[in-house]
């Protein structure tokens, strides 16, 4: 059996009374932001003396950069801008979680802080309403570091009988999939969907329709939300977008986008051109589409398991095999989205859409260049 952690062993009764204890009018809330790796998330609490009511009741706060990957030199506290505030789903009303942009000591954005030039380009091209949608996949492993629920020798069965799938020898670690989609109703996330995956212990769920920027902002709080309650299990996410090697699906964060021209009838006309561009530009946004700079998902853009080799770009009506598809009943009804199949479980879904809308919708002066 892989190992969990060994707080997850703490008699959680015992906890639930410190829990429930009133708080005295006073309200925890907890900072969240991306450190300096682009991929870890780190968090820390303080008191309020009374709820926020929105954003701008909370204070801007601080950090030690250092410890985080992120600090320059001898200046290493790092600015925490408040962004987005949600419930907190683990200690409950009233209590809020609070996604944050991280700046420098010079209040210029920190190296992995990419929400400021994504909000720049969202602005630009508000009056198109540019709708999101990602479906983020994950693999749960033990704090060994071994997947979860596979045997400690050898493989599980060959993939076939999970994606989807019900049943012990299945659907494994569903406690996880489910506690999480509830903590994801509770905080405010448009948590669309969740299903078992193609790999054994690998899972998905989708957040969006989400216009502009809240839709990185919403996918990296549920991305912490996941991180937290698997904390809980005493078991680990990983965002690899190829954990195991060899015949076993890899992770990816499939992308599905609109505007609002479409969305409305005869909108496939837009989604054609839309696709035209991202063929101009493929290999700018492979660039931007994983954690390290395209060098992750060359393990998964194989052409096999769903994917369409990372060199070509490919795109068609209802082909998983293609880097862009277009669903099978948008084709039929020649309106509504297209999904990008490229960018990896690990990606910065601010860079994802920042490129996306930036090569679909900005002119060709006003494009953002990936380099
Ligand atoms: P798949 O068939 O590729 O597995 P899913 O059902 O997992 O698709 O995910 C569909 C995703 O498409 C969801 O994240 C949803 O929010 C998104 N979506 C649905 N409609 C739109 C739309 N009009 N524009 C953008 N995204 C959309
Ligand atoms: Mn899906
Ligand atoms: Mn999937
Ligand atoms: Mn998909």
């Amino acid at each position: 059996m892989a190992s969990v952690s060994v707080s997850s062993h703490f008699n959680k009764s015992v906890r639930q009374h410190y829990m429930s204890l009133p708080q005295g009018g006073k309200c925890q809330v907890t900072y969240i932001w991306i450190d300096g790796t682009g991929q870890g998330l780190r968090n820390k609490t303080r008191t309020l003396d009374t709820e926020p009511k929105t954003l701008a009741d909370i204070p801007e706060w601080n950090f030690d950069g250092s410890s985080t990957y992120q600090s320059e030199g001898s200046n290493s506290d790092m600015y925490l801008i408040p962004v987005r505030m949600f419930r907190d789903p683990f200690t409950l009303d009233p209590n809020k979680l609070v996604l944050c942009e991280v700046l420098k000591y010079n209040r210029l954005p920190a190296e992995t802080n990419h929400r400021m030039s994504c909000n720049k380009v969202m602005e630009q091209v508000k009056e198109h309403q540019i709708w999101f949608g990602i479906e983020q996949e994950y693999v749960l492993l033990g704090v060994d570091g071994h997947p979860f629920g596979w045997p400690q020798s050898g493989f599980p069965a060959p993939q076939g009988p999970y994606y989807c799938g019900v049943g012990a020898d299945k659907a494994i670690g569903r406690d996880i999939v489910e506690c999480h989609y509830k903590a994801c109703l509770y905080a405010g996330i448009e948590i669309f969907g969740t299903n078992a995956e193609v790999m054994p212990t690998q899972w998905e769920f989708q957040v969006g329709p989400c216009e502009g920027i809240e839709m990185a902002d919403q996918l990296w709080v549920a991305r912490f939300l996941l991180d937290r309650v698997c904390e809980d299990f005493g078991v680990v996410v990983t965002l690899d977008p190829k954990p195991m090697k060899g015949n076993w699906n890899g992770s990816g964060a499939h992308t599905n986008v609109s505007t609002k021209q479409m969305r409305e009838e005869g909108g496939l006309h837009y989604i054609e051109k839309a696709i035209e561009r991202l063929a101009q530009r493929h290999m700018e946004h492979i660039m931007v589409y994983d954690a390290r700079g395209g060098q992750d998902n060359i393990r998964r853009l194989t052409g096999k398991h769903e994917t369409a080799n990372i060199n070509e770009f490919t795109s068609a009506v209802a082909n998983r095999g293609a880097s862009v598809r277009i669903p099978r009943q948008v084709g039929q009804e020649k309106k509504g989205y297209f999904e990008d199949r490229r960018p990896a479980a690990n990606c910065d879904p601010y860079l994802v859409t920042r490129a996306i809308a930036s090569t679909c919708l900005l002119d060709e002066e006003q494009q953002i260049k990936e380099t």
